[in-house]
């Protein structure tokens, strides 16, 4: 039988929730502050996160993981996630 099937759970550093690997965003605390690894390839120190539930992106919910750098990571994520969905031309 086939065993490439097998899907990697991941838990949302945020809501706890268990969703799969390729749902979640992977973030990597590195020493100049933490950076989104949409490959999942990124060496260190990983969280992952709902990349489609603004309520994880919260300061709050990843001080946890980010510590000072909560406010900083949480920017960085209304930045890249909020605008691929609000990617609207203002015309
Ligand atoms: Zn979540």
């Amino acid at each position: 039988m086939s065993k490439g099937k097998h899907i990697p759970i991941r838990q949302c550093m945020a809501c706890r929730q268990r969703r799969p690997k390729r749902e979640l965003l992977r973030i990597v605390l590195t020493p100049a502050g933490p950076v989104l690894d949409p490959t999942g390839r990124k060496p260190g120190r990983g969280a992952y996160v709902c990349p489609d539930n603004p309520a994880c992106w919260a300061e709050k919910k990843l001080r946890r993981f980010a510590g000072a750098k909560a406010l900083e990571l949480s920017q960085a994520l209304q930045l890249v996630l909020g605008s691929v969905k609000a990617s609207k031309p203002s015309t």
